[in-house]
């Protein structure tokens, strides 16, 4: 289908983005590389009266690595992440679950704020912003917010932004060096959306004891989850194979996926089990025995 009629306003300051968004009162859609967007339009899953395209806003570009963290802009792309060899350093995690984002043509054009904002279950940012206990900045017309990543995402395609507000920015808390991670997911074919993603870390003590683990799941609720039972299991333990095995049957208790179009419930609980044994085999660099 066409697109339905609409205007179209491309700002050069956030605040004129801003300014134009509250003036219109929840009729505007800001647009950033337009990958959700245009198909919801088309759909008309959207119909809004104007597009603020934030395309050529100044600084939201940027990608800082500091003793903070990562901090991302909101119009860094995906192909940004993937270019930035720094980040495979200062943020692995981010790196790994990002390759796994799309197709090329997708990936060069698709932001870390409109995947954000966009707040699909099954995308890898809002997981990795989950998982990794991130903070988003808002502004809006009354001022600068800053947002934990699971106080944002609220549901399916759901947040706390507000209708004249734009995410400018995400943090991800500073990366220890030695820290033990992974992250698994199954699509049906590369680059589609995952039916079932698990994002894992955890660090190790001077007796080489797991702590502060984060295992977080995309795919299987209507936001991205964290897996506090599977994380208790781990916190305070020596990691074997048994203690995977636990923890990847913990996890498979620990999800309510519903069933849909691309796989039954069960199917993806225990899809969920199976990445979380995977992504804590390979965090841990232990070989499981084979299953009987
Ligand atoms: C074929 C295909 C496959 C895909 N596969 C995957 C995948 O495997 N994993 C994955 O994670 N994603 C996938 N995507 C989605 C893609 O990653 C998009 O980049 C992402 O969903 C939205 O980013 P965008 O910049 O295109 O946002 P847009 O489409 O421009 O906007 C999306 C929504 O966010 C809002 N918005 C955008 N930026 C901001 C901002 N800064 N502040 C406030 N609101 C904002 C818009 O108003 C809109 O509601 C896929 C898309 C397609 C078309």
């Amino acid at each position: 289908m066409k697109l339905p009629p609409l205007d179209y306003f491309c700002p050069s300051t956030l605040s004129e983005a801003i300014a134009v968004l509250a003036a219109h009162g929840g009729r505007a859609r800001v647009i950033a590389g337009g990958q959700s967007l245009m198909p919801m339009l088309a759909f008309r899953l959207a119909a809004p009266e104007l597009l603020v395209d934030i395309g050529r806003l100044p600084d939201l570009k940027r990608i800082c690595i500091t003793a903070e963290g990562v901090d991302l802009g909101a119009l860094v792309t995906w192909r940004d992440i993937e270019r930035d060899g720094r980040l495979a350093q200062a943020h692995p995690l981010l790196s790994a679950a990002i390759a796994h984002v799309a197709h090329y043509q997708v990936r060069n054009r698709g932001t870390v704020g409109g995947s954000l904002a966009h707040a699909d279950p099954a995308a890898e940012m809002p997981g990795i912003a989950v998982t990794c206990e991130a903070m988003l900045t808002l502004v809006g017309s009354g001022g600068m917010r800053i947002v934990r990543a699971d106080e944002f995402c609220l549901g399916g395609l759901s947040t706390s932004l507000e209708p004249d507000e734009i995410l400018t920015n995400v943090r991800l808390p500073p990366w220890k060096h030695a820290r033990r991670w992974a992250f698994e997911e199954f699509a049906r074919r590369r680059g589609d959306f995952a039916l079932a993603g698990v994002a894992a870390f955890y660090d190790v003590d001077a007796q080489g004891l797991v702590r502060n683990t984060h295992i977080g799941v995309i795919g299987v609720a209507d936001r991205p989850i964290r897996l506090a039972d599977v994380e208790a299991v781990l916190n305070g333990r020596r990691v074997d194979a048994d203690l995977i095995l636990q923890a990847a049957a913990v996890a498979r208790d620990a999800v309510d996926p519903a069933d849909d179009i691309h796989a039954e419930a069960a199917y993806r609980r225990d899809l969920v089990g199976v990445l979380t044994e995977r992504a804590l085999a390979r965090a841990s660099d232990i070989t499981l025995p084979e299953a009987a």
